[in-house]
């Protein structure tokens, strides 16, 4: 009999710097358009070497500030896989748009190539991919694709701050990328979001949305701006980004080691990619994920597919009109289990979460 813990969800994300950070904003004005979030967004910028980053109010806003990077009318199309959270395609909806729903090469959240050449027409307007639990995808096969059509490929890197493909940062690969800094997430300002782009002329336009169009009266725009006391968090946190990375990447590490039972693997990591710790991800070996869910949570392990309930998206009331067969997404999705890794758990928890696991026999 293994001693119950309660393993927390959420590891704290505070830095030696937040305090220094708020009391300079409050010194010094904390509108949106105050010098912390210029400083905040020139921090983003460095850290991934990008020309431009647009700090907006969260990660859904960051992926509506990336649409209104590139040209669309109402009822063109935009494709998304439907095993990434609605979060990413409520703001297509929003716009108009069509989501077209493209599955998931097999065993991986990245866009299958065969399925989205199928998926491509006269309409389609852009590709968004969604590395889940930061976990990298093949975006740059992708971006070699659309680039081939003239489609721009959007990257919701909610998840995948840090994550990293071909030595480089996985979104450096697409057009535009958008972050969320959601508590919940890898990177923390309670809420907020950030989209970086290398295209000065995306830039301008993304940043025009996020300011009502900069009030000429010329274009549409709504105001996502992040806030400066957020953006002072921001500025703090991302000087320890990399160090919050060794520290999940460590526990990955430690867990990785002590696993033991052939019923599930960690979810692959594709050819020349680095995940970045966000959550250990578990693939059932031939029986339903879920039952892994509800043994782990029965132990006091939270698991985000417990949490959310992973089916493909368009099984929700407001999807269902764009169904497609996505054979690989739905068999994925019934799969998975995630195992937090954040800095606040110890090596005693890691050690109790390892033993669990190891203890788990599927039940049919
Ligand atoms: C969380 C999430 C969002 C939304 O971010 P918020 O900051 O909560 O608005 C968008 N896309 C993905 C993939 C997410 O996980």
């Amino acid at each position: 009999m293994i001693e119950h813990r309660t393993i927390a969800d959420l590891g704290s994300h505070d830095s030696p710097d937040d305090v220094n950070e708020l009391t300079r904003a409050l010194a010094s004005g904390f509108s949106g358009t105050s010098g912390i979030v210029a400083e905040y967004e020139a921090a983003i910028a460095s850290l991934y070497g990008v020309e431009h980053a647009i700090a907006v109010s969260s990660g859904a806003a960051a992926v509506a500030a990336a649409l209104s990077g590139i040209d669309h009318d109402p009822g063109d199309e935009i494709i998304v896989s439907p095993a990434c959270p609605i979060c990413t395609v409520l703001p297509i909806l929003a716009f108009g748009l069509k989501p077209i729903f493209c599955d998931v090469a097999p065993d991986g959240f990245g866009l299958d190539q065969q399925d989205l050449v199928r998926c491509i027409t006269a309409r389609t307007r852009a590709v968004i991919e969604v590395p889940m639990w930061g976990y990298p995808i093949r975006s740059d096969e992708t971006a070699a694709l659309v680039a081939k059509h003239g489609i721009p490929l959007i990257q919701d890197l909610a998840h995948a701050h840090l994550t990293r493909l071909n030595g480089d940062w996985i979104g450096r690969h697409g057009s535009i990328a958008c972050f969320s800094s959601h508590d919940c997430k890898f990177m923390s300002t309670g809420e907020g979001g950030f989209v970086t782009t290398d295209d000065s002329l995306r830039a301008e336009r993304i940043r025009s949305y996020t300011r009502f169009g900069n009030l000429t009266g010329e274009s549409v725009g709504v105001n996502l701006k992040l806030g400066g006391l957020l953006a002072a968090l921001g500025l703090a946190r991302s000087r320890h980004l990399l160090a919050h990375r060794e520290r999940r990447l460590r526990n990955r590490a430690r867990l990785l080691a002590l696993l033991n039972n052939h019923a599930f693997r960690e979810l692959p990591v594709v050819t020349g990619g680095e995940v970045n710790g966000y959550a250990l991800l578990l693939q059932s070996a031939g029986h339903d994920g879920r039952d892994l869910v509800r043994y782990q949570q029965a132990h006091g392990i939270p698991s985000d597919v417990g949490k959310y309930d992973n089916k493909p998206l368009f099984l929700l009331p407001l999807l269902t009109a764009y169904e497609r067969p996505c054979p690989n997404a739905t068999r994925l999705l019934r799969s998975l289990t995630t195992v937090p890794l954040h800095p606040d758990l110890s090596d005693d928890d890691i050690d109790y979460i390892a033993k669990v696991l190891n203890g788990y026999a599927p039940t049919r």
